[in-house]
């Protein structure tokens, strides 16, 4: 994640500059290569219509509020064009440790909010009887609702998804919300820091993306790639807590047949929340980075729906695998040591 604080529409600057200014892509792509992976380019269709609109996302949390106990559902602000923004949360004592899923600060990134709801819907479940004893689970799902029901100020005609709905990586005013948590001008990222950061005693916090389909790690393409603060300024205790929040993530999805997951390679920027949150709150933060995106302009980004399944599962495994560690104290005994050998992802072909 590059982390330019200048601000162009993507009719104005060359190829590279938005490679640049899109999650995932440290450097431009190659040209287009067909048929590698259950990826987009000509082999399948990107359809949207399978995705939750905001609506059915909404309709589904006050579902799930009404029939779980445990969870309180809360509004903390609203978007541009005025949708409510949502938390989902379930303390059982103020004392617990506490985390933070976030997902969606990218409009285009939507997987991440299937699998966060998916996991809401399990924690009403027997399956995890206790966890919540031990832990404190806040959720923000679709952090920037009017990208992802592409309900914008600026056009999206070139967009490549069918389905009737464009999804895109900024909000209404053409802002990219996750260049915003230092100045946090835009609605979306004043609810998030007013009536989540500074409103709860928070210790960990997953922010939940999508990057290009083309990231590989030893030759192989990810299912995603994970990052801690990267910030000078981060607290060693804090860093040190990413980094074994990262492990339980790595321990998790990398033994899968599906998972496979790579070091991202991110920047210092405090305006990114991977950094910024966890100087300003003193938060054990990671970065998730999940393969492909909803929708895009750009065909080497979007990844079709044969993917959707396992890249959900795989939200689902992180969210879960988190959760009981945190709880169960696991977590302080995690092996951070993969970190040195796992290798940082490059794009295929460069
Ligand atoms: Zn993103």
């Amino acid at each position: 994640m590059r982390q330019s604080r200048t601000h162009l529409t993507r009719r104005t600057v060359s190829l590279a500059a938005v490679v640049a200014l899109t999650c995932g892509l440290a450097a431009a792509p190659p040209a287009l290569a067909v048929g590698e992976g259950p990826g987009y380019g000509g082999n399948e269709t990107v359809n949207t219509s399978i995705l939750r609109t905001y609506d059915e996302l909404v309709a589904e949390l006050k579902t799930q509020d009404a029939k779980q106990q445990a969870m309180e559902l809360e509004v903390i602000g609203q978007s541009v064009k005025g949708r409510d923004l949502y938390l989902a949360k379930y303390i059982s004592d103020p004392d617990n440790p506490t985390i933070l899923f976030l997902t969606q600060q990218h409009g285009n990134e939507q997987l991440t909010t299937e699998g966060a709801v998916e996991f809401i819907k399990h924690l009403g479940t027997g399956k995890t009887k206790g966890v919540l004893d031990g832990v404190n689970v806040l959720v923000v799902p679709m952090l920037n609702p009017d990208g992802a029901m592409g309900d914008v100020d600026f056009p999206l005609d070139d967009y490549i998804a069918d389905g009737g709905r464009h999804l895109t990586r900024y909000n209404a005013n053409e802002i990219d919300l996750n260049r915003d948590h230092v100045t946090k001008i835009q609605p979306e990222t004043r609810a998030l820091h007013e009536n989540v950061m500074s409103a709860y005693d928070i210790d960990y916090m997953i922010d939940l993306h999508h990057q290009g389909a083309r990231s590989e790690r030893d030759g192989e393409l990810v299912s995603g790639s994970i990052l801690y603060p990267t910030t000078p300024n981060v607290d060693p205790d804090v860093l040190e807590g990413s980094k074994r929040l990262g492990a339980v993530v790595f321990d998790a999805v990398d033994p899968t047949g599906w998972g496979h997951l790579g070091k991202y390679v991110g920047g210092t920027a405090e305006t990114i929340s991977r950094n910024g949150i966890a100087v300003e709150y003193g938060i054990s933060t990671l970065l998730f980075e999940m393969r492909g995106m909803s929708d895009h302009f750009n065909e080497d980004y979007v990844l079709g729906q044969k993917s959707n399944g396992y890249l959900i599962k795989q939200t689902v495994t992180t969210l879960d695998a988190t959760t009981r560690a945190i709880s169960d104290g696991s977590i302080s005994g995690a092996d951070t040591s993969f970190w040195d050998t796992l290798a940082e992802q490059n794009v295929r072909g460069e």
